[in-house]
């Protein structure tokens, strides 16, 4: 039997393939038959221009129901899907397509010259375009080309997509990832999250990330649900919909856009079943003021490229403000120390997992690779937190976004939450940057509220109460708002290259 993720998401999708799968904004609407052939379609067009099972299909395009469409035709036909954030400058799309040796590119018509440039400096691979409204000539070659193509047979060990990582700590890593790893994730979390055919997913994030295209279309796709599918978040659009679903993911900065208005309310979610949140740290002064709002305890998550969802807040039970839950049922999560040894209850480590849903690995990286595995086979994430008495796991940063002042660690999460506690802070970032006494200098960037802002001397102050004295920031910076990218994750880097001469 083929145990490919196309092959599960057809076992389980009960009986009626007219059933709604997505829906559009503008009143669009396609079956699971209709996904289907034109997924064939697809397959069969890119088949007959010479792309092959293994090889790797770049897509960098709006997000459109032929988009998704486009993935499914690749885990149909065992092509390895590869999608490009829409932001990426060409500089950053030559990189990838140098790095991923793509046989075909599916690009924005308005790009095609650009991309026929980058595809003639690495061995030419074909360049086709596919526009928001389903045309472009990937559209056209599908319309020509029959509906047959066969399903191809895929071991759980086939590669199924290759994503970049956010580029976040440094240039992006193509994560390998296998049929079995998205099957084993998307699985865990249909039943953790109690997704069933009644489901009506809201879907407004990106599709060129895990979140968007993996946790939440895997969701709907195995549990044979349907989605209202938007281009992009639009807070008014989301309000529009939302009386017609039963679930809801975002990243944080979603969530601060739905409270910033009144008509978000609990009328406006009667008929909601779940909110996730992920991608980014969710503030808890967030997670309350959407509990108080709407009655809803965002359950949060924690995931990554290179594993999918690792873990998150029960389902039933207490979903806490700042802290991203349990593991999923088939990953395991340990906090190690520099040993790789599992550490105490709420000792802080380094974040370890092992699982079905770990990569195989990162594409021609195969050092890098090694590095990020233990000996014993667990896979370092790179980000560092604790897990309580309970059992719950809190994150407390990125290794790399530790700070080391004078020979002590300060965690910057645990500052950040220090800081956004007085009143007047909406949120922080707190990071390290060379110092010639104590290696690195702790400075905040802080986001004030519009009335009663703190100054500089009053947030040193309170954290000197609060804090011991060398994670107490230095100095105090104030900025509109803080650097994001499109997943709402803040750039610690661009933030330590501006305050880079800082203590110079
Ligand atoms: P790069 O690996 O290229 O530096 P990146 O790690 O930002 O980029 P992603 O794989 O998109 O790339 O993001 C995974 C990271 O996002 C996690 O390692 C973690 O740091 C962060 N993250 C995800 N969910 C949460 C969450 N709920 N709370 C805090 N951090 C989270
Ligand atoms: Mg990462």
């Amino acid at each position: 039997m083929s145990e490919s993720l196309y092959a599960l998401m057809e076992s389980r999708i009960p009986g009626d393939r007219s059933r709604v799968l997505l829906e559009t904004g503008d009143g669009g609407s396609y079956s699971y038959a209709q996904a289907e052939t034109a997924a064939i379609r697809m397959a069969r067009a890119l088949a007959d221009r010479g792309v092959a099972k293994g090889d790797r299909v770049a897509v960098q395009v709006d997000k459109s129901p032929e988009a998704l469409f486009l993935y499914l035709a690749c885990l149909r036909a065992g092509f390895v899907f590869l999608p490009m954030n829409t932001a990426y400058r060409p500089d950053e799309v030559d990189y990838l397509v140098g790095n991923a040796e793509p046989s075909v590119i599916v690009c924005r018509p308005a790009d095609v010259a650009i991309m026929e440039g980058i595809a003639a400096k690495h061995d030419g691979p074909l360049v086709l375009t596919l526009d928001t409204d389903g045309t472009g000539t990937l559209a056209e070659a599908a319309e020509e080309a029959p509906a047959d193509f066969p399903m191809v047979e895929c071991a759980a060990d086939d590669l199924a997509a290759m994503l970049y990582t956010s580029g976040t700590t440094g240039k992006p890593k193509g994560a390998m990832l296998t049929h079995g790893n998205l099957a084993a994730n998307g699985l865990d979390l249909v039943e953790s999250w109690r997704f069933t055919a009644d489901d009506v997913l809201l879907h407004a994030l990106p599709i060129f990330h895990a979140h968007g295209l993996f946790v939440a279309c895997h969701c709907v796709l195995l549990a044979g649900a349907s989605m209202i599918w938007l281009p992009g978040f639009d807070r008014a659009e989301v309000l529009r919909h939302l009386p017609r679903a039963t679930a809801f993911m975002g990243v944080p900065t979603f969530y601060v856009r739905l409270l910033a208005g009144e008509d978000f309310n609990r009328e406006a979610c009667a008929a909601m079943r779940l909110f996730t949140a992920g991608s980014a740290p969710l503030l808890a002064e967030t997670h309350e003021a959407f509990s108080a709002r709407t009655g809803h305890a965002i359950l949060e998550r924690y995931g990554m490229t290179e594993t999918g969802m690792l873990t998150g807040n029960p389902y039933d039970g207490e979903r806490r403000p700042g802290s991203v839950g349990f593991p999923f049922p088939q990953v395991e999560v340990r906090v190690a120390d520099e040993q790789d040894q599992p550490v105490v209850t709420d000792a802080i480590g380094d974040i370890q997992v092992r699982g079905p849903n770990v990569m195989k690995g990162y594409w021609r990286l195969p050092e890098k690779t090694a590095e990020d595995f233990t000996a014993d086979g667990w896979f370092r994430t790179g980000d560092v937190g604790r897990i309580d008495e309970r059992g719950y796991l809190f994150i407390v940063g990125r290794a790399k976004d530790l700070v080391i002042t004078g020979g002590y660690n300060v965690y910057p999460k645990e500052v950040e939450s220090v800081i956004d506690d007085l009143p007047g802070v909406v949120e922080s970032a707190v990071i390290g940057v060379r110092h010639p006494d104590f290696g690195e200098g702790v400075l905040a960037v802080v986001v004030p509220a519009a009335e009663d802002a703190p100054d500089e001397a009053a947030i040193m102050a309170h954290c000197k109460e609060h804090l011991a004295n060398y994670k107490t920031p230095k100095r105090v910076f104030f900025v509109e708002e803080l650097p994001r990218n499109t997943m709402g994750k803040v750039q610690k880097a661009q933030l330590r290259e501006q305050h880079a001469d800082l203590f110079k």
